[in-house]
């Protein structure tokens, strides 16, 4: 594969780079600076001569006066010490069951966990309760005024590490003592430093703990600010080291490059890191240039109450998961708000501010730090704009948004959207371009306006392939605002078509399959020569199960016939395209149903009759709400299935691989954008999840090629190996960690 250009990094509030001064002071303080702080040699007298000067450093930095301040390894362990030290001297002071300990609703994980965590341990019986936040993110001072008296302990956070949304210090402060002037109050600064002013001698804050690797030192090394009056309790006891307060062979090195970070705080630098006009002014510019690359964008906070080094929005029509991808392939490394994981999840921060539920599943953050230069900006904002530019290409974004003059890659044959379990399709057949759109979700409206105008379909049919019961299709609000007017039934088949829809030479045909609903069909894809291609089985079949039929309008005895009829029609590995997907198999055929689904399997083998087929099926659908909870689902899921196996490479033996087997193929299964944007690999054919079943319809005969799928870190490939080994493409692999560790 070709080398890696330098990442553009904009997620340091995940975390920094060291910085080249830092990370030299700390190679010095492991090769010459070795020793350990508490020998009484010379080389253990320098060691804690550097030791106390990184911590004199960060008293001033810090304002900490009389304050106490221990090094930690990192912020995680700063607040657990503060709260078990707030949290014992509450038990000891007596009546602590019943009382309340608070936490402003967007701090960090660490903070609530370890509450409910030393809470329990401790056995205090305390009411964890989270403090609520405005659509700012700034906590509720009048929830606080009205609690205060009856807390133990108060947690909240300097600047959030999401939004980048700062509190108003001495607001809360007063709200907080002016209620119970002696509560313990903890506030995280992870974010803070470098980025606010911190005075914290003069404020009436117990605990404070900070983080290194946040702003350019290294990981393994935090602070935790004590105020002097404020109880403490270790939480690593030992040889006594750090004055008995946190015991452990201190991480000189670590704090060696510390200082570093610390003394350009203090202005004793040789060199200085930029001010906060010129950092806000940089904000702004990203800002511009996100704008400019994508037409709109959505601020998840306002830039007057946040820090200028975070910027958290989103794009609309496109999930976090989505930008991270693109973004990574275009070499920007940022973070999103949402677990990235195949159900979609929002950020919890940005749900806690109450802002629409979209805007948290599509949030991203961008953040930089204090030591961000001009030039890294400039390569910022173009890598942005080249970013949009590979969306433009692929017609998922509108080319008027930008001004980039990319040409448009043609779209042909099939696209499978999804959206939660639901799948909606899209057929584009090659010759003419005559394009059907299968079961549209509303979710998927935008997007499919968007596809088909930037690739001027010519949609000759939007089709249901029966009335859903879990959601709206938006078919004919699809087809008016394509300005589309078909004379057809209520699923969409054309009046005057019979059973037959010309598609340039292929043609659709339309099979009734009721069972799972009344109006159930399929749409059977036959190619000019009438030989089977695909087919839309709506949920009569489910990759991994049937579609249920205990709907007011089901019948179990009518989907055992639809089952022989389309088994009888299809065959056994003619793709089957569904209406869901909710393991992300994508697809299947009855091969690979009867392996797995002993019912249907004994249905079209003869061996289950009708009555039988009805009994069990309908016990079956009987548990399903029980299986799901509150979702309703479509179809019977086993959730024993085993996952298929898949043999893994690493990304450094492909070329090897490669060279041995000449037949085989590697298939990138990335986005169209993703793939335009950083293919490193010349036999390399491009085949996107969403545009898999088509591959799959093309090439249903060749199940014995060798088939190696790679993706940016190895999860979609993984999964995409796993639906073509299901289907039985036995010769298949997948490169574990994908292109990130190739
Ligand atoms: N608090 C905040 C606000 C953070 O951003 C983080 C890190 O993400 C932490 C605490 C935990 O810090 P550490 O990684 O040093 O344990």
């Amino acid at each position: 594969m070709t080398s890696r250009p330098q990442a553009i990094y904009l997620d340091a509030n995940a975390t920094t780079q060291v910085l080249p001064q830092a990370a030299q002071a700390a190679m010095l303080a492991m090769q010459d600076m070795y020793g350990n702080p508490s020998s009484s040699h010379i080389t253990g007298l320098q060691a804690k001569a550097l030791m106390e000067d990184t911590r004199k450093a960060a008293k001033q930095c810090l304002g900490s006066g009389n304050g106490r301040l221990v090094f930690t390894s990192g912020a995680t362990e700063g607040i657990q010490t503060a709260i078990l030290s707030a949290l014992v001297a509450a038990r000891n002071q007596g009546g602590a069951a019943g009382g309340l300990l608070l936490y402003g609703a967007t701090e960090h994980k660490a903070v609530p966990e370890s509450l409910k965590h030393w809470n329990q341990v401790l056995g205090l019986n305390a009411e964890v309760m989270a403090i609520p936040v405005d659509k700012e993110g700034r906590l509720d001072l009048a929830f606080i005024a009205d609690k205060a008296a009856d807390a133990l302990m108060i947690c909240t956070m300097a600047v959030n590490n999401e939004t980048g949304v700062f509190q108003d210090l001495k607001a809360l402060e007063h709200a907080i003592r002016s209620h119970n002037p002696g509560v313990f109050w903890m506030v995280d600064c992870v974010q803070a430093l470098g980025k606010i002013d911190l005075d914290l001698a003069h404020t009436s804050i117990d605990y404070a703990p900070f983080s290194g690797h946040k702003l350019y030192a290294p990981k393994g090394i935090g602070m935790l600010y004590i105020r002097e009056s404020a109880p403490f309790t270790p939480f690593i006891a030992g040889g006594g080291q750090e004055g008995g307060l946190r015991s452990g062979t201190e991480n000189l090195p670590a704090m060696a490059a510390l200082k570093v970070v610390l003394d350009m705080l203090n202005g004793k630098g040789d060199t200085q890191f930029a001010d906060k006009a010129t950092l806000s002014a940089y904000r702004l510019r990203l800002i511009a240039a996100l704008e400019q690359a994508f037409g709109r964008i959505v601020l998840n906070h306002s830039l007057e109450n946040s820090v200028p080094t975070t910027l958290n929005f989103a794009v609309p029509g496109f999930s976090s998961k989505e930008i991270m991808d693109l973004f990574d392939a275009a070499n920007i490394r940022v973070s999103s708000g949402s677990a990235c994981s195949s159900k979609v999840t929002g950020s919890f921060v940005l749900d806690a501010m109450g802002l629409p539920r979209w805007q948290s599943e599509s949030a991203i953050r961008l953040s930089f730090g204090p030591a961000m230069t001009e030039a890294q900006l400039v390569e910022a904002c173009a890598a942005i704009k080249a970013a949009a530019g590979a969306l433009q290409h692929s017609c998922l974004l509108s080319a008027e948004s930008s001004d980039s003059n990319l040409t448009k890659a043609p779209l042909q044959g099939l696209l499978q959207l999804k959206s939660d379990g639901a799948c909606c399709w899209l057929y584009v057949e090659p010759g003419s371009r005559a394009t059907v759109i299968v079961d549209p979700l509303p979710e998927l409206m935008d997007r499919l306006l968007q596809i088909v105008n930037c690739q001027q379909l010519p949609v000759v049919a939007v089709l249901d392939t029966h009335g859903h019961g879990d959601h709206q299709s938006c078919r004919t609000a699809l087809c008016q605002a394509l300005g589309l007017e078909f004379d057809c039934d209520h699923l969409g088949w054309p009046q005057d078509k019979g059973a037959s829809l010309p598609l340039g030479d292929a043609s659709l045909i339309r099979l009734d399959t009721p069972g799972h609903t009344a109006d159930s069909r399929a749409y059977l894809l036959k190619d000019g020569g009438g030989a089977q291609q695909f087919a839309f089985v709506g949920d009569t079949v489910l990759p991994g199960s049937l579609g249920r039929s205990n709907f007011a309008c089901s019948d179990t005895g009518l989907l055992y016939d639809s089952l022989k009829q389309l088994h009888s029609t299809l065959g056994e590995t003619s793709v089957l395209l569904s209406s869901h997907d909710y393991h992300n198999d994508f697809f299947t055929n009855f091969a690979a149903e009867i392996q797995q689904n002993p019912l249907l399997a004994g249905l079209l083998a003869g061996r289950i009759s009708r009555e039988e087929f009805i009994l069990r099926k309908d016990n079956l659908d009987s548990r399903l709400e029980d299986q799901v909870g509150e979702v309703l689902m479509c179809g019977a899921y086993d959730q024993c299935q085993q996952a298929q196996s898949v043999v893994e490479y690493r990304g450094q033996n492909l070329d090897d691989l490669l060279a041995r087997d000449p037949e085989a193929l590697l298939l990138d299964i990335r986005e169209p954008h993703e793939y335009q944007l950083s293919h490193r690999q010349e036999r390399c054919i491009n085949v996107p999840l969403s545009r898999l079943a088509g591959f799959v319809a093309e090439n249903a005969a060749d199940y014995d090629r060798m088939l190696i799928l790679i993706c940016r870190s190895g999860s979609r490939s993984l999964v995409a190996a796993r639906a073509l080994k299901r289907l039985g493409y036995h010769n298949v692999a997948h490169v574990n960690g994908g292109y990130a560790l190739g």
